[in-house]
């Protein structure tokens, strides 16, 4: 899916079609550059295709190199062994460009050191979760006081060279997952270097082993074209949050913020300053396409399943674009979700209440348990006959937890973006080891 500017209903003809007879584009209904599916009167922003072309090129291109699939320059299956590079790694040939490559999956040998003593430091906590009963007596071994920061400074361009070796491996842990059916995504932003930094990202695990299947953020190393480069913007202001809302007072709050945003599709996330030209921040609805379409590429949710989404509003276009397909064909459900109710099972919640919520009246409904704890969800699309106790954020929001814990511990929030992206991703890597 390389055109973005398709329809999204899902019950249009339309969804997920490119150049549509019933389309019309760059119209204003709503004082945003918006198209318009005559077949269905949806009017969905137009996306920077170029932009997003360029990004899905990005990483179609680390796909490739990292796991062997396909040809990195034009995205081709049709590739074949062709010997062996001077340092012994696999070659390939491209038999539809002619070009050849090799897979780089191991660490480079002169990174080494380095790279085992950065590991060293993010596999830490776990560690000390594993020998919890010998408690204080393997505090003190040798060298065991570096910190990530000191050794960034230490190593400067060095240490910008292991954190890309570091990433290119947990990618590697991350995308060799087993196919799966029932996914959850989350979104969130961290900051780095500098004032009023942040990046934005999308983690997304599998239900059923937890295990994290990617993670990806609006940092790519790209000079993208300015109509696809975030910027910061006019947000509508945060919600205010009053202890005592459930679940679907929340989700209606949310919704309020998404009328009054100045563009449905654009939230702020700060500044995000970067040093290098060579660099931008994608806007957050390419960044998700892009992690959508990747986790299709990995065979993820083909066989259609469940995609369980945060609470925000493009991630429900992004992944019906991605996933028309499967939606078309009643095999996937996409489903929002805020709140929680932990240690669920069928006989434990309790349907409390049941709203139309939002611009698109989406049907929602909010569950309790014995504690007082509330979840609220809306079916958006696919199969509705689900349990509420299969719909679930918290697969993911305990990665995202455990990653920013570990962040903090780390100070990670002192790192440029790239060596912060890099070991978010290491981060990520450790998690489904130690799962
Ligand atoms: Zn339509
Ligand atoms: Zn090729």
């Amino acid at each position: 899916m390389l055109d973005l500017n398709v329809c999204k209903s899902r019950h249009c003809k339309n969804l997920g079609v490119a150049n549509a007879p019933e389309y019309q584009y760059n119209v204003r209904p709503l004082g945003f550059l918006s198209m318009r599916c005559d077949a269905c009167s949806a009017t969905p922003p137009m996306l920077d295709n170029q932009s997003y072309r360029l990004i899905w090129q990005h990483w179609q291109q680390q796909l490739a190199l990292v796991m062997g699939s396909g040809c990195p320059d034009c995205g081709s299956q049709a590739v074949k062994r062709f010997g062996h590079s001077s340092n012994g790694k696999a070659r390939f040939r491209c038999k539809t460009c002619g070009k050849t490559y090799s897979v780089r999956n191991s660490v480079m040998k002169g990174q080494q050191q380095l790279v085992s003593l950065i590991d060293k430091q993010i596999a830490k906590p776990i560690e000390l979760c594993r020998n919890q009963q010998q408690e204080g007596e393997q505090q003190q071994g040798e060298g065991e006081n570096v910190d990530l920061i000191q050794l960034a400074a230490q190593y400067g361009v060095h240490f910008d060279r292991a954190c890309e070796q570091l990433k290119r491996r947990a990618w590697q842990t991350l995308w060799s997952q087993p196919a799966a059916d029932n996914m959850a995504s989350v979104v969130f932003t961290l900051g780095y270097k500098g004032r009023d930094n942040n990046l934005w990202g999308i983690l997304t695990t599998d239900m059923q082993s937890d295990k994290i299947l990617h993670l990806s953020t609006t940092l790519l190393p790209l000079a993208l074209p300015t109509l696809g480069r975030y910027q910061s913007c006019v947000d509508a202001p945060p919600l205010v949050i009053e202890s005592t809302d459930s679940a679907i007072e929340l989700a209606h709050k949310q919704e309020q913020r998404f009328l009054h945003r100045q563009q449905f599709d654009r939230c702020d996330f700060g500044q995000g300053k970067l040093s290098k030209s060579s660099q931008s921040h994608a806007l957050p609805v390419l960044t998700a396409h892009a992690h959508f379409a990747l986790l299709k590429a990995l065979h993820h949710g083909e066989q259609g399943g469940a995609h369980v989404l945060a609470h925000e509003v493009f991630l429900r276009g992004a992944c019906i674009t991605q996933y028309a397909q499967q939606v078309k064909n009643q095999q996937m459900a996409l489903v929002y979700v805020v709140g929680a109710t932990a240690g669920e099972t069928q006989a434990s919640v309790r349907l409390l209440t049941t709203r139309k919520l939002g611009w698109w009246q989406n049907i929602w409904q909010e569950y309790g348990n014995e504690s007082g704890a509330t979840k609220a969800y809306s079916v958006l699309c696919g199969k509705t006959e689900m349990r509420a106790d299969e719909i679930s954020l918290i697969s993911a929001t305990k990665a995202l937890r455990f990653i920013e814990q570990q962040s903090q511990r780390l100070n990670l929030d002192q790192m440029t973006a790239s060596r912060l992206e890099s070991l978010l991703l290491a981060l990520a890597a450790n998690y489904n080891q130690a799962l």
